[in-house]
């Protein structure tokens, strides 16, 4: 890069407490969630439109490589700023503009916390519904770079149908909005296509988010089973019925094991699968409905439903939920989240053919996942230090990839593909899909500087 004018130009624009280029500071922002690595040359820290506008021009001038920020939370190398360059943090950007009840919106900056949000929400009675579990760190921003899920997308939807419009930064430094507070907008749907596309487009740097009331009503349930496949039956047998709960999320007992060990709920330890289920909305009817799925859980050999009686009870069994990618990192050093989706009733199936690779590499794999959506999350568990070790995970990885899609489904549900999984896009993607997707691209980078490498594979190494 040509680092030292660049680094003196964002100086003056930032000053210096917010532009970082030590060694260390390079090296903190050269990982996140993922097992990537490599560093930016330099980090700014902007705290508006205006500053990032400038910024962006400036690295178009010069020809340098972006990357935006949230956390760090993704888990495909998304923030992995593999051609060096620029990293932009959001974590100034961390302001909720406007709180809109009576158009039931919100306007944010892309550093928001997904949980300061909701939070604030629910305290006059709304909520936003998206629900990572990393929601108390991942930030508004990464969420729509990511489309980020969680277990409430069930039955809400995922996040970009929750994103009404958004401010973006473009290649040269221009800004735009690609849609406002209104609920349908002529035109292409530039909110749509930048939903998930993982900052290789642009930069958000506001958000209108839609909200919705909070439920009047919460009932939760830990069904527990003695075999996976029971638990995988009673899964797509809910949703047959017309039963939409608000989540419905799987834990084997490796998983399970290690949750208890750092929550102590009472998790059965010699359960092979609990599923978390629970229905929200009115208050009227949700008797009956809890009754309903307490029959097609006892339909498919469940060993004992518990109900949370309280909050309190509700939060624990929640807090091991979301606790439990922490959890598992008591069993083995490191750990590989696989992201693929399969038809929910392919399940079990598929569930089986994943515990198989597990067996054939001689590695360790827990379950922890939203089942409802079929949005599988095998955590291969290994030693990061063990170059063998390393390789035999990223081939069971690819493999337990292969089997989603081969089951008809696709290689993620909510992580993203970042550089993780750009090999793997052959398996859901022909070559054309690949080169109109790179058209895209092209209009909205044309320099190709937006987060590069990331996302869309080079052609050349398609085979
Ligand atoms: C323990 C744990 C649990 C998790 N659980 C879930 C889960 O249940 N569901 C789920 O979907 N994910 C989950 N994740 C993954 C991760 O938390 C999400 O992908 C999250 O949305 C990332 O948010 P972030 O702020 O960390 O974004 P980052 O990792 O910083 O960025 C994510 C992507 O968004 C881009 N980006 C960031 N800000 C902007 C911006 N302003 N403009 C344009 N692009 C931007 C980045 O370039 C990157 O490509 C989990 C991760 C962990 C570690």
């Amino acid at each position: 890069m040509k680092s030292k004018a660049l680094t003196a130009a964002f100086e003056k624009i930032l000053g210096t407490d917010y532009v970082l280029s030590s060694e260390m500071d390079r090296a903190l922002y050269g990982y996140d969630a993922s097992l990537e690595r490599a560093k930016p040359d330099v980090v700014v820290l902007p705290e508006s439109v205006d500053q990032v506008s400038r910024i962006v021009k400036l690295a178009y001038e010069a020809k340098v490589p972006i990357v935006a920020r949230g956390s760090g939370t993704n888990l495909s190398g998304g923030t992995i700023p593999v051609k060096g360059g620029i990293v932009v943090h959001f974590s100034r950007m961390n302001r909720i503009l406007e709180i809109d009840i009576p158009n039931r919106t919100v306007t944010v900056e892309p550093g928001v916390i997904t949980l300061d949000l909701q939070s604030l929400l629910l305290k006059r009675g709304f909520v936003y519904a998206p629900d990572p579990a990393s929601q108390k760190v991942s930030t508004l921003g990464g969420n729509l770079g990511e489309n980020s899920g969680g277990p409430h997308c069930l039955k809400y939807g995922v996040t970009t149908n929750h994103v009404l419009g958004a401010e973006v930064v473009l290649f040269d430094g221009s800004v735009i909005w690609t849609a406002g507070k209104s609920q349908d907008n002529p035109g292409y749907d530039l909110t749509g296509l930048l939903v998930g596309s993982e900052g290789t487009l642009g930069i958000v740097t506001k958000i209108i988010l839609r909200i919705i009331r909070a439920p009047e009503a919460v009932k939760t349930m830990l069904a527990v089973y003695e075999t996976i496949e029971d638990a995988g039956n009673t899964v797509s047998a809910i949703i047959a019925e017309g039963i939409v709960p608000a989540t419905l999320e799987m834990m084997d007992n490796l998983v399970m094991k290690a949750v208890e060990e750092s929550v102590h709920v009472g998790y059965p330890l010699d359960a092979a699968a609990v599923l978390i289920i629970e229905l929200d909305g009115m208050a009227d009817g949700m008797d009956r409905q809890s009754e309903k799925i307490m029959e097609i859980c006892k339909r498919h050999n469940v060993r004992e439903v518990r109900l949370a009686k309280s909050d309190t009870e509700r939060a624990e069994l929640w807090a091991g939920r979301k606790g439990a990618f922490g959890a598992v990192a008591r069993l083995r050093p490191s750990y590989l989240v696989c992201d693929g989706t399969v038809p929910r009733t392919k399940l079990p199936e598929v569930l089986n053919k994943v515990l198989e690779v597990g067996k054939k590499y001689k590695l360790p794999i827990g379950n922890v996942f939203h089942a409802g959506d079929g949005n599988l999350h095998p955590l291969i568990l290994f030693d990061e230090r063990n170059a063998e070790e390393r390789k035999r995970v990223h081939k069971a990885g690819t493999e337990i990839l292969e089997i989603c899609a081969a089951a008809g489904g696709t290689i993620s549900g909510e992580h993203g593909i970042g550089i993780e999984k750009l090999k793997e896009t052959a398996l859901i993607f022909s070559k054309s899909d690949m080169a109109f997707m790179r058209h895209i691209k092209k209009a909205f980078d044309p320099a190709g500087l937006w987060n590069p490498g990331k996302l869309i594979p080079e052609p050349e190494t398609m085979q």
